[in-house]
């Protein structure tokens, strides 16, 4: 499954958010180190597109995308040398496929700061150093591997890996993440499988009062000012509002809670679709009458590709595709009227699936 890991420094507000975020119940206090197990959530992605198609075929059950969310807990300083385990919680950010890092950006005296100011730019250098340094382990353990075999031998893809390596520990030396290391699209091929914790892609969070909600504050445009050349978005949030709205179970008593507030819609929300977005999926559909299903590909994957995120099995026996555009099926209402109109295309091997389309597979057993 996909997952987004919440990071952040001990009390700025990990497991509020985490809470809003899931039906689980992680332990919200006022105590640094409160969430020692990682906890995952599992949260459904809002999608009109799988709305429209459950409308049309009316099928037994639908089920939507999800993606996983997995609230770190315990990074602190140190935690790459295995400081308040450290290590552990670095290891579950490495199985995670991209990162929602929290920010404190709120002043509360009853809330403890483990380094004793309110400074979202230090905790998130602080942060970035240890996951910095985690990668930096990584990648000279794999240098050392390749090193022999890129200076002695004539193997090519050593000798580039060397490279690249070498390109990325130099970037990491000098306090920056592998994700804005100088390399080709191409190049990341061939470190793939490091999962370095700092090439994932990343959203900040800034956990604001419920004062800065709408406009923001000082901590937010410095947070800003501070990775406007990172390529990562910014999402300003209220982790309190949120777990104040999450408590109202009435749909309308919601909207008048956000209306006093001037939002027109819950930062969980937005945070949900921003987290999908960092992903770079792409949502294709299966539309029968027992089920309308929406279904997670990376952006490029060919039709076998998509067929094994089903099943493995049918990747493997892959045959053919039958594809129907989104917006032919609802133009034409049903799979039976496209196919009528000609509408519907048998794909092979090579196809490669786009964002919507409605799929029907056909492989040996
Ligand atoms: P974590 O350690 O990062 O998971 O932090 P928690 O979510 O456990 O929050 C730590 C403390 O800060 C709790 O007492 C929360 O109620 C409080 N807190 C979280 N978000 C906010 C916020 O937006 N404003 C204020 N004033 N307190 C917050």
């Amino acid at each position: 499954a996909l997952q987004c890991g919440i990071v952040g420094l001990p009390n700025v507000g990990k497991s509020t958010l985490f809470n809003c975020l899931s039906n689980a119940k992680a332990q919200a206090a006022n105590f640094p180190f409160c969430t020692i197990e990682p906890n995952v959530g599992v949260i459904t992605v809002p999608d009109d597109r799988l709305k429209t198609l459950t409308e049309l075929v009316n099928p037994q059950r639908v089920v939507p995308n999800t993606i996983e969310i997995v609230d770190i807990a315990g990074l602190v300083k140190g935690a790459s040398k295995g400081e308040g385990l450290g290590n552990q919680f670095l290891g579950n950010i490495r199985t995670t496929n991209a990162i929602i890092h929290v920010l404190r950006c709120f002043d509360d005296g009853n809330v403890i700061h483990v380094d004793g100011s309110v400074d979202p730019i230090r905790d998130k250098e602080i942060i970035d150093t240890e996951l910095q340094l985690k990668d930096l382990d990584t990648v000279v353990k794999r240098i050392q591997k390749v090193e022999k075999m890129a200076k002695t031998g004539g193997d090519k893809d050593a000798k580039k890996t060397y490279e690249i390596l070498s390109a990325i520990k130099t970037h990491l030396e000098s306090g920056k993440s592998a994700r804005t290391a100088p390399l080709q699209v191409e190049d990341w091929e061939f470190v793939e499988d490091l999962s370095l914790l700092t090439s994932k892609p990343v959203l900040y969070v800034c956990n604001v009062d419920e004062a800065a909600v709408n406009t923001g504050n000082a901590y937010v445009e410095r947070v800003k000012e501070a990775v406007k050349d990172e390529n990562a978005s910014v999402l300003v949030i209220s982790a309190q509002i949120e777990s104040e709205i999450a408590q109202l179970e009435d749909y309308d008593e919601r909207q008048m809670f956000l209306d006093d507030l001037g939002l027109t819609e819950s930062g969980v929300n937005k945070l949900i679709r921003a987290a999908y977005d960092l992903l770079d999926l792409a949502t294709y559909f299966t539309a029968g009458v027992q089920e309308v299903r929406a279904w997670t590909i990376e952006k490029g994957y060919t039709a076998p590709q998509a067929a094994g995120v089903i099943h493995t099995d049918f990747e493997k026996g892959f045959i053919r595709a039958e594809v129907i555009k989104f917006a032919d099926f609802v133009h034409y209402g049903s799979e039976a009227a496209v196919k009528e109109a000609g509408k519907l295309s048998v794909e092979g091997k090579t196809y490669v699936v786009q964002d919507g389309d409605i799929m029907h597979f056909r492989f040996n057993v």
